[in-house]
C-alpha cells in the first residue's frame, strides 16, 4: 500500500503526455490547445461603431443642441465609401464601419431625426473617439490570443474563431473502454432477485467519461470467470486505456490483478492508502495501454476516478495530472476521527447566505452506497489521523466538476 501523495507521484512522472491532433476548429470544443493561436489579422479589422445613432465630427456638435444634415447611411456589414463633410451626420449601425471624416459617434437616444428624415438634431455633445472602437483595439495581426495549454472552453471557442483559426492543433482526445464486473450485477431494467444488486458503476464511468469529453466504450458486463474477463479485458486494452471496477479486493473471486499480471502488466499503483478506494490499480500494459482497475463499490470507483483516472486523463492532454483543487468548507455536522488512511466523504457544498462554502453532511453508508450519495457535488477529503470535526468547523472539499449545482 503506498500513499496517495506517492500515487499522485508515480501517476505524473509515467503517464505520457500527447499525441496531439489537427482538428477543424468545430470538431475541438474542449480539448486542450497544444499550439498557441495568434490573431491572423488586426482585430477589429477596421474602426467601427459600438453603437446605433449618428457617426459625426465631434467639433461639429461641440455646442449642443446642434442640427446636422444627414449624408446617408452605413448599416452592418457594408464598406460604404461614404465621407463624412463639415455639418453632416451619417446614420450608423452598432458594428458598421466608421466612415471616413468622423471621428464620434452620438448614439440614437440623444438625437431627433426631422420628419422628412433629411437632417438631424444632436441633443449633447460628444468627445472625438466617442462609441468608436478602432482598428485593432483587441489584437494586432499576429497576437497570441491563446497559450498553448489553453482549454477550448465555450469562451476559449469564440477567441479562436475570432482569430481565424479554422484548424486547430490540440491534444488528441483518449480513447476508453470501461467494463464492469461481478457476477451479481444486473442491468437497470431488471429486478434484482436473490444475491443480485443493480449494476451502477456503468452508468456512473460512462457519465464521467463522458462529461470529460471522451467518446468512451462500454464493453458492458464481465461476470467472475477468469476467462471472460482475460478476454473483455484484452479487447479493452486495444482502446488505449482500460477502466474497470470490481475483482480487485482479497476475494476468492477477485481475478482482475491476476489477469492484469498474466497479460504482463506493470503495477505502477497497486493498493492507496486511501478511503474509500484501496485497492485500486493503475497499470500500463506490454502494448502500452493504461488500466485503472478500481474497486467495485461506486463510492469507491468515483474516488478512484476523481484521484487517479482524470488526473491520468489531463496528463495525456497536456494538463497538470493533477487531481482537482481543494476548498475550504464550513461543516454543518460531525465527523468521526480518520485513522491512518486519507478519508474521503460524499457532500453537497453551497454557497450560504453569507456567501462563504457551506458543506452538507449525507446520511450515508459507506462506500456501498450510492442512494446515501445522492446529490453529491464534491468529496470532504480528511487527511489521515485527523481529529474529530464538529459543526461550524472548516473542512477540505474536493469538487466534483461534473456535479455542480451551487
Ligand atoms: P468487488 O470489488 O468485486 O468485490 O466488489 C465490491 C462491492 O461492490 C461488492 O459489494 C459488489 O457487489 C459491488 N459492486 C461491484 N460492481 C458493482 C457495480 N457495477 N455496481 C454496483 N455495485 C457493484
Ligand atoms: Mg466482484
Amino acid at each position: 500500500m503506498i500513499e496517495l501523495e506517492e500515487a499522485q507521484r508515480i501517476l505524473l512522472e509515467q503517464v505520457p503526455v500527447g499525441p496531439t491532433v489537427s482538428l477543424k476548429l468545430r470538431d475541438a470544443a474542449g480539448c486542450r490547445l497544444a499550439k498557441a493561436i495568434g490573431c491572423d489579422m488586426d482585430y477589429p479589422p477596421f474602426a467601427r461603431s459600438v453603437m446605433d445613432g449618428y457617426a459625426v465630427k465631434a467639433a461639429d456638435v461641440a455646442k449642443a443642441p446642434v442640427e446636422l444634415r444627414v449624408a446617408g447611411q452605413v448599416p452592418a456589414g457594408l464598406d460604404s465609401s461614404l465621407v463624412l463633410k463639415a455639418g453632416e451626420a451619417i446614420q450608423i449601425n452598432t458594428g458598421a464601419p466608421i466612415p471616413d471624416g468622423a471621428d464620434a459617434v452620438v448614439r440614437v437616444e440623444i438625437t431627433k431625426l426631422s420628419d422628412d428624415g433629411s437632417h438631424v438634431e444632436i441633443l449633447e455633445s460628444v468627445p472625438e473617439g466617442k462609441f468608436i472602437t478602432e482598428r485593432a483595439t483587441y489584437a494586432r495581426a499576429g497576437d497570441v490570443v491563446l497559450e498553448a495549454g489553453a482549454i477550448l472552453s465555450p469562451m476559449n471557442m469564440a477567441v479562436a474563431a475570432t482569430a481565424g483559426a479554422a484548424e486547430v492543433c490540440v491534444y488528441k482526445k483518449p480513447t476508453a473502454a470501461f467494463l464492469v464486473t461481478g457476477d451479481e450485477l444486473v442491468d437497470v431494467d431488471a429486478q434484482p432477485r436473490g444475491a443480485q444488486i443493480r449494476n451502477s458503476n456503468e452508468y456512473l464511468l460512462a457519465s464521467l467519461l463522458k462529461a470529460d469529453g471522451l467518446d468512451a466504450k462500454s464493453l458492458g458486463v464481465a461476470g467472475d470467470d477468469p476467462a471472460e474477463l482475460r478476454r473483455k479485458m484484452e479487447a479493452g486494452c486495444e482502446q488505449g486505456v482500460l477502466i474497470t471496477t470490481g475483482g480487485i479486493s482479497m476475494g476468492a473471486f477477485d481475478f482482475v490483478p491476476r489477469i492484469l499480471e498474466e497479460l504482463g502488466a506493470e503495477m505502477l499503483v497497486h493498493k492507496i492508502a486511501i478511503k474509500p478506494g484501496r485497492p485500486t490499480i493503475v497499470a500500463r500494459m506490454p502494448g502500452g495501454a493504461w488500466v485503472f482497475a478500481l474497486p467495485g463499490n461506486p463510492l469507491s470507483a468515483l474516488v478512484g476516478y476523481e484521484l487517479m483516472v482524470r488526473p491520468a486523463l489531463s496528463r495525456m492532454q497536456g494538463g497538470d495530472g493533477k487531481a482537482a483543487r481543494e476548498m475550504q468548507a464550513i461543516c454543518d455536522g460531525e465527523l468521526s476521527a480518520v485513522r491512518d488512511r486519507q478519508t474521503f466523504i460524499p457532500a453537497v457544498v453551497r454557497v450560504n447566505d453569507d456567501g462563504a462554502w457551506a458543506v452538507r453532511l449525507l446520511s450515508w453508508f459507506g462506500s456501498g452506497d450510492a442512494v446515501g450519495a445522492a446529490n453529491a457535488n464534491a468529496l470532504i477529503h480528511r487527511p489521515a489521523h485527523a481529529a474529530a470535526v464538529t459543526r461550524g468547523d472548516i473542512v477540505s472539499v474536493m469538487l466534483l466538476p461534473h456535479s455542480m449545482d451551487v
